[in-house]
């Protein structure tokens, strides 16, 4: 039987692997990483020798249906990321859609990601939130601020630590500086920390430092 298993790798602490993803990736014939480089450091580490080939070639629609053949007649996959949860906000997506359409059995395991534990850090509430992953950069970002003004759900959005303060600042133009929010830091690393309060409260407690680390915004709805 041909199947494509999504694994989930730490975002940070080695100990957040599941048991069921060292066995999975244990089991497969080869795994498909975003960085072989950074995937043979954590297999190394969990003593699992697989072939690894790499990412990028399958963000081509023609490599996702070369890999998907390869399914058809027999070989298991396993994809990871770099961090969490591959497809979020990491590749991913193509490969699931065209197994799905190719009747390739897909199996998602839980386990690590940077929102979920960034989102009930916060204290905001939990029941109903949008994961807004990364804005443009550039082009197309204040519309897509612009369209969150109304939002009266808990919004996470993922954030370089050297646009942080940058992005505070879009956002208590666009949902008022006396909005709710938190940053989560470093998530299961050994410095981890989330900052709460006003988006100006927050603004005014990262000024006051070198920012480092990956970083998690969420902000409560109107
Ligand atoms: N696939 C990953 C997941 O499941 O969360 C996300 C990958 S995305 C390329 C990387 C972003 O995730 C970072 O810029 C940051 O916003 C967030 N992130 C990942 N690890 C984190 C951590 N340990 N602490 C805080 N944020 C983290």
């Amino acid at each position: 039987d041909s199947s494509l298993y999504l694994v989930p790798t730490p975002i940070g602490n080695l100990q957040d692997i599941t048991l069921r993803a060292l066995e999975t990736l244990k089991t497969v014939d080869v795994i498909l990483a975003e960085d072989t480089r950074t995937t043979g450091i954590l297999l190394k580490h969990f003593e699992i020798k697989k072939p690894l080939k790499s990412y990028h070639i399958f963000n081509e629609h023609k490599a996702v249906e070369q890999l998907a053949e390869s399914m058809l007649q027999g070989q298991k996959m396993a994809m990871v990321s770099d961090a969490g949860t591959p497809a979020i906000s990491d590749p991913g997506f193509l490969l699931v859609r065209e197994c799905i359409k190719r009747d390739i059995k897909i199996e998602c395991l839980p386990g690590p990601t940077a929102f979920v534990p960034a989102l009930v850090n916060s204290g905001l509430p939990s029941d109903r939130f949008v994961f807004e992953g990364f804005l443009p950069q550039k082009k197309g970002r204040q519309t897509r601020l612009e369209g969150l003004k109304d939002e009266t759900r808990t919004m996470v959005f993922y954030e370089s630590p050297h646009r942080l303060l940058k992005a505070l600042g879009q956002f208590a133009e666009c949902f008022g500086a006396d909005r709710q929010a938190s940053v989560s830091r470093e998530l299961t690393k050994i410095h981890e920390e989330t900052a709460r309060g006003t988006l100006e409260e927050i603004t005014t407690y990262f000024s006051e430092k070198t920012i480092k680390g990956e970083i998690v915004i969420v902000i409560a709805g109107k």
